[in-house]
């Protein structure tokens, strides 16, 4: 940490910062210049005890922080990119991870069919959400415990590896004996008891953004999984709430290059909750991956007009093969690029 101390503070008043530097535990060594002095506080800022309360000293005019607050998560920590291992498939680390399938499970037939079209079309990983956070309590909340057992049966037709999302600490054991990556959606991006039990499973977690949640949260909410014990996470953008309207949420890919730069772990991108137009979806499939996104996770319905939720932003299954042939030119350039 650095305290600037005011101009034209008296020696005594720099002594008595120095002193409460030391009783919090930091080394204190002042740098007096001409007009104004700073104290550098030598000590590790994620441990000790945070020096900002010194900022309530008259004589302190700013304290800032040298340390990332992250650490776990930081590529300073670990160089090479992480590699999440999906029960199997490798995600991250130039081995890019298609997940696809409908936003809400609806009934066997619904997901067993989007299942082997999104195989077909080139998908590893199927998506579903069995518990459903609804913005009202009136819309469909998922089909529960029965939408897990289908997720189940879809794996074991096809082979296909499964994500869905975890709402609750007290489902933490069902979901994770069918899921192999459980979803932490953006509304409990930030909930860390659900992080800790999430992250004490053992699967894999891909923890999206919340909707107004800046770089700097996410990654902290990741280094909580991390923190207790589990390395395996993916960090999802997802969009985030603008004064835009035009499109329900706006995918924001500069958090992509921005947590690509800062962390090691891969970084997959939702461009279906992140525009919620169906229309926009491949198009930022191609941005998403020029800026070195590791994974997409892209909604598919067989018949978005009946689905039960986010009808606007599912592609049909004509439409997600399309997406992923047209992607291939911009893959193959990414990983040239890698
Ligand atoms: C979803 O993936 O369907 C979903 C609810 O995601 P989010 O938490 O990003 O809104
Ligand atoms: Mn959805």
């Amino acid at each position: 940490m650095i305290i600037v101390i005011r101009p034209h503070t008296p020696p005594a008043q720099i002594d008595e910062v120095i002193a409460e530097v030391q009783k919090l535990g930091y080394d204190a060594r002042p740098i007096f210049g001409t007009e104004q002095t700073v104290i550098a506080a030598i000590g590790d800022e994620r441990t000790h005890v945070n020096l900002e309360s010194l900022t309530a000293m008259p004589q302190v005019q700013q304290v800032m922080p040298v340390q990332k607050r992250y650490k776990l998560v930081s590529r300073e920590s670990h160089p090479e990119d992480t590699v999440v291992n999906v029960d199997g498939v490798p995600v991250g680390g130039g081995h890019f991870g298609m997940m696809a399938g409908p936003c809400s499970v609806e009934s066997e037939e619904q997901l067993l069919k989007t299942a082997h079209a999104v195989k077909a079309a080139g998908a590893t990983i199927l998506r579903g959400g069995a518990f459903k956070p609804r913005t009202s309590p009136y819309e469909f909340q998922g089909l529960g415990s029965k939408g897990l057992q289908l997720l189940s049966l879809a794996k074991k037709e096809t082979g296909l590896k499964i994500i869905t999302e975890l709402l609750s600490e007290n489902h933490v054991d069902e979901v994770a004996e069918h899921a192999d990556i459980l979803q932490i959606g953006a509304r409990n991006a930030q909930n860390f008891q659900l992080l800790i039990a999430a992250a004490k499973s053992g699967k894999p977690i891909l923890l999206k953004r919340g909707l107004s949640e800046r770089i700097d949260e996410w990654l902290l909410a990741a280094e909580y999984i991390m923190a207790h014990g589990n390395s395996q996470v993916f960090l999802c953008e997802r969009g985030i709430r603008t004064f835009e309207t035009y499109t329900r949420n706006t995918l924001d890919l500069t958090a992509v290059a921005a947590a690509k730069k800062e962390s090691h772990l891969p970084v997959i991108v939702d461009p279906s909750q992140g525009c919620g137009r169906a229309d926009l979806v491949a198009m930022l499939c191609r941005g998403a991956v020029a800026v070195g996104c590791d994974g997409l996770l892209i909604e598919v319905h067989p018949n978005p007009a009946e689905a039960l939720s986010d009808g606007a932003q599912q592609l049909n299954f004509e439409g997600f093969a399309k997406l992923v042939k047209d992607l291939q030119p911009f893959l193959a350039a990414a990983q040239g690029m890698a």
